[in-house]
Order: structure tokens, then C-alpha cells, then sequence
């Protein structure tokens, strides 16, 4: 297929009955998501909403947002999923930036959206979906979509067209709109790939059915139902990650397949339910985001006993451009077990020097890809987007890390969070996975502080395990037997919790702050 709206089409004619999205008790059929976009598309058409012109959405997941994601599709407008998580000015910011011409809004967030509509003056339009405390010139979703016909509007969208607009997790500043084309979001599909290309794993079960728990104002949750419609498998919405219904969803429904972000499988495994849980139809866990400690993935290996994919990708490549692949995975060890794993088929990984140039395996340098599930560029932002990619089409991640001799790729952190330490460079990931193996740590930060002596000195922010105590002495003896002396902490702050976005990242600029104050 061409399109996600081609490949829903098809599926639609194909096999209408076909489960496409269940949310609580509603099941929409491939037939229902056909046409309910249909109407949708028609109803935005009346709104006056052309080709290229943005639609937001704000609220929790739901599966209504596809069927409006593919109706915005269907006449070329461009869906920008809003985190819900953000604080009232954080939204103004993203529905000015973006534009939108119409927002729809999820059960609970009439008050938000109230509170930040006199600061977005091009918003002409607000559609509640599910709302029961919109303000009284909202329009009700269903009663709205269902005054259009389901004529399909048949506007072929270009391969290269704007399809979707996902803003970045924030991780390290302001969350900047990442255009995705028809391309970039099927680039790696199960439909757009050659069969004989496919990893296992990406080959479509029949009767296939996934849970879809992360959010959709990230590439994670946007991408798992962008990978279904394409499938044309079955996918079951969570409004939000959580575990007790994560786990009665894999009770209830033959679920084969899930992404979770390291932070939710932590989750998950401490959940008081998870040793009564029959896990055996589970075939894949997929997770990726952030860096995963190796306790973890042990841990998750032996309890949920299926198939783990690494995923390594950012919003700017519409998500996982590297895997590491269930073979990899090996529980008493294997050196690959600390990569992120290999390219996806057709995805191309450099390293570079400061200066751009590519060093060879084993040097530590940014990591750069080009692919055709690069974005297009960031929305109004000309010069990020230059600095980003270059005239051959190579995007630099803002990641370190280095590419051993097989092609499996090491990640070291962001570039930015690279610790300066008296001439040598600290990653502090590899500093919290010493820490973290320590039996009394519940959660860890490393961060670097200035320092008259070395420039930046290493400091940890530890998270005691409850009950337990635990002394800066002995945080820095445990760092010892596992890292070299100038990457062990020189100061321990012990914290309540590590501040962590929606994605589950850990916001290490905030961490950071009072101790930069006036300095950088
Ligand atoms: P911002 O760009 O706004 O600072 P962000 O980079 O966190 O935020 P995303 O696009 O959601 O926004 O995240 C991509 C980043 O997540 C990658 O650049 C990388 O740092 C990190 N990441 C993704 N997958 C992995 C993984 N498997 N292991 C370690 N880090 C990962
Ligand atoms: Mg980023």
C-alpha cells in the first residue's frame, strides 16, 4: 500500500468485520473505522479545513483519535496529538505553534482546554469526544460525524504529503513538531516491507491482537495503531498506561503483542497480580524509549517468558530505526545484550565527530541516520530543522554511542548529557546501571555539577528502596567495583523520586538546574 488510508480501504473491503479498534466495550470493525472516517473527513471539509492545514487532539487515548487521524488522512490535514500532561501555558505553546484550525477533546480536559482557548486565537473550532463538561459552543463528536455522509472523499494523498505532526517528549527543551510524511509512518510497515525482509517479529500473526498502552501524543502509542490500520490486525486502547488493566486486557483478549516503555514493564513486574497472570499468549514485548537497566530485562525475561525487541528511534524517524531482536536477548549474558541492536532494513547509522565525520567502530561520536521514516523537518523552525538534517539527508539523533563490528549499535546518552570530568567524558547512563545494581536503589540519576577542580564532578541522585537506608560512602564503594574511578559519583544527593516525563525519561536538566543556576 501507498497510504495508511489505502491500506484501511482495503482492509475495509477485504474484511469488514475485522476487529480494528476495542476501547472498553465498543469494538469498531475495519468496515466502522472505514466509514466513520469518511464522515469525519466530510464533516472537517464543511469546517473548511484543506489540505496541509493542522487538526489537534488532546485527552487520553481513545480509538475515536484514529478514525479522526484518518479522516484528517483522508483530505490531506495533518493530526497533531497534544500530551495531555502538559500544564495550561505548555498547551498554548503547542495549539499556537501547530496551528490548528480545529481541536477535538477527550473526556476531561474541558477545563485545560477552557482555561488556554482565549490564548489561541486561530482555533475556530472545538469538538468534544466523550465529553460530558465542554463548554456550551463545543460540538459533540458522534452527533457531528454522523451529519456527514460516508462518501470516501477520495483525495489520494502524495507518498510525500504531511501526514502527521508529533511533537518531541521535551526531554530537552521546548517539545518541537515533527513533521511526518505519508512515507516516513510506513516506511517500516509490515505492509511496505518485503515479507523475506521481515524480522520475525514483524510479521503479522493472523488474528493478531495488540494492546496499545502508551500514549498517542508519542510516536510509541500514535505508531502501534498507525501499525494495525496498516495490517490490518486488531488493536485494544488503553486511555492511559496502567497496570491492573494492562494485565486484565491480557487476561481477557488473546494479546500477542505490546510496547512498553521501560518505566511501565518496571511497573508491571511490581504489581501484586503479575505471578497469578497467564502470560503464554503474549509472543512479543516490544520496549524502547529510554535506556533499560539489565536487572530489568532479566527480570521482565523470566517472568513474562516471550519473545523482547529493543526498539531504538525518536519521534524524528517515526520511531524504531535499530532493534535488538529476541535471539539477542539472552539471559545469562551476551555481549550484544547492552546494544540497542540493529538497523531496520533500509535504515542507514553513522557515527560522527564533532566536525561530521564518520569514525570507525568502537569510537564513541553522534549517532546519525537516513531513512525514508526521517521526518520532513521541524514544523516553523528552519534553522533546528538545518542543524538537524544535512543536504544528504542525514538526521543527527543528539544521541552518543558507537557501532561495534557486527552493526550493533551502543547508545551512551544524549550528546548533551555527556559529563565533562577532568578532560574525560562520563556517560551517565553507564554510572546508573552500576548504581542501579545496587540491591537498596530504588532509581538513580547521574548528572554533572560544576566543579572548580574537574571542570564537572559526577553526582548521583539516588532513590532509596523504602525501608532501606543507604550512605553517599556507600553508593560511591558499589560504583567502584563496577566503573573507573573518574566515573564514580563524587557526591550522592538521596531523593523521594526522579522527575520523569510522560514518556517515562528521566529530566535530567531539572535535576540539573539549582545547580547550574547562573552558570550555563
Ligand atoms: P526532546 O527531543 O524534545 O528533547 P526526546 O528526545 O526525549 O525529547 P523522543 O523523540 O520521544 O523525544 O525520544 C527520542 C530519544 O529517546 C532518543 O533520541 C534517545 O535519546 C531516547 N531513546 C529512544 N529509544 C531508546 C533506547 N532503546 N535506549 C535508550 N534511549 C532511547
Ligand atoms: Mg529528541
Amino acid at each position: 500500500f501507498e497510504t495508511v488510508v489505502a491500506a484501511v480501504r482495503a482492509h475495509a473491503a477485504d474484511n469488514p468485520q475485522a476487529m480494528a479498534f476495542t476501547f472498553g466495550d465498543e469494538v469498531m470493525t475495519f468496515a466502522e473505522l472505514d466509514a466513520g472516517s469518511n464522515r469525519a473527513a466530510n464533516g472537517l471539509t464543511a469546517l473548511g479545513v484543506q489540505a496541509g492545514d493542522r487538526i489537534a487532539y488532546l485527552g487520553k487515548n481513545i480509538h475515536l483519535y484514529f478514525e479522526v487521524l484518518l479522516g484528517a488522512l483522508k483530505i490531506g490535514a495533518v493530526m497533531t496529538p497534544v500530551n495531555w500532561r502538559l500544564a495550561v501555558p505548555e498547551v498554548v505553546y503547542v495549539l499556537n505553534d501547530c496551528q490548528a484550525k480545529v481541536l477535538f477533546v477527550g473526556e476531561g480536559f474541558a477545563p485545560l482546554v477552557e482555561q488556554a482557548r482565549a490564548a489561541v486565537p486561530r482555533l475556530a473550532t472545538v469538538i468534544g469526544i466523550d465529553t460530558s463538561d465542554g463548554a456550551a459552543d463545543w460540538t459533540d463528536y458522534r452527533s457531528w460525524r454522523d451529519g456527514f455522509p460516508a462518501d470516501d472523499p477520495h483525495r489520494e494523498g502524495g507518498t510525500e504529503d504531511d501526514a502527521i505532526q508529533l511533537y518531541t517528549s521535551g526531554t530537552t527543551g521546548h517539545p518541537k513538531g515533527a513533521i511526518l510524511t505519508n512515507r516516513s509512518i510506513l516506511s517500516s510497515r509490515p505492509s511496505a516491507v518485503a515479507v523475506e525482509d521481515m524480522r520475525p517479529w514483524q510479521v503479522p500473526i493472523p488474528g493478531e491482537v495488540t494492546l496499545l498502552a502508551m500514549p498517542c501524543f508519542h510516536i510509541s502509542g500514535t505508531g502501534t495503531g498507525l501499525g494495525t490500520m496498516f495490517a490490518g490486525t486488531g488493536a485494544i486502547v488503553l486511555p492511559e498506561y496502567d497496570p491492573t488493566k494492562a494485565l486484565e486486557m491480557i487476561e481477557n483478549y488473546p494479546i500477542s503483542k505490546i510496547f512498553m516503555v521501560p518505566a511501565a514493564i518496571q511497573i508491571m513486574l511490581n504489581h501484586p497480580r503479575v505471578a497469578e497472570v497467564d502470560f503464554s499468549r503474549l509472543k512479543f514485548i516490544t520496549y524502547g524509549a529510554s535506556p533499560i537497566p539489565l536487572d530489568l530485562m532479566r527480570a521482565a525475561m523470566d517472568r513474562f517468558g516471550c519473545g523482547f525487541v529493543q526498539m531504538y528511534g525518536m519521534t524524528e524517524t517515526s520511531g524504531t530505526i535499530v532493534t535488538l531482536d529476541p535471539e539477542d536477548h539472552v539471559p545469562e549474558g551476551s555481549p550484544k545484550m547492552r546494544s540497542v541492536g540493529k538497523p531496520l532494513p533500509g535504515v542507514e547509522i553513522k557515527i560522527i565527530d564533532s566536525e561530521g565525520n564518520a569514525v570507525p567502530p568502537r569510537v564513541v561520536g553522534e549517532i546519525a541516520t537516513r531513512s525514508t521514516k526521517n521526518m520532513k523537518g521541524y514544523w516553523n523552525k528552519p534553522e533546528a530543522t538545518t542543524s538537524t538534517i544535512d543536504a544528504e539527508g542525514w538526521l543527527r539523533t543528539g544521541d552518543a554511542g558507537y557501532m561495534d563490528e557486527d552493526g550493533y549499535l551502543y547508545i551512551h546518552d544524549r550528546v548533551k548529557d555527556m559529563i565533562i570530568s577532568g578532560g574525560e567524558n562520563v556517560y551517565p547512563a553507564e554510572v546508573e546501571n552500576a548504581i542501579y545494581s545496587h540491591p537498596k536503589v530504588a532509581d538513580v540519576a547521574v548528572i554533572g555539577v560544576p566543579d572548580a577542580k574537574w571542570g564537572e564532578a559526577v553526582k548521583a541522585c539516588v532513590v532509596v528502596k523504602p525501608g532501606e537506608t543507604l550512605t553517599e560512602a556507600e553508593v560511591i564503594a558499589h560504583s567502584r567495583q563496577h566503573v573507573a574511578g573518574y566515573k564514580c559519583p563524587k557526591s550522592v544527593d538521596f531523593i523521594p523520586a526522579l522527575p520523569r516525563n510522560a514518556s517515562g525519561k528521566v529530566l535530567r536538566r531539572e535535576l540539573r538546574a539549582p545547580y547550574w543556576e547562573g552558570m550555563d
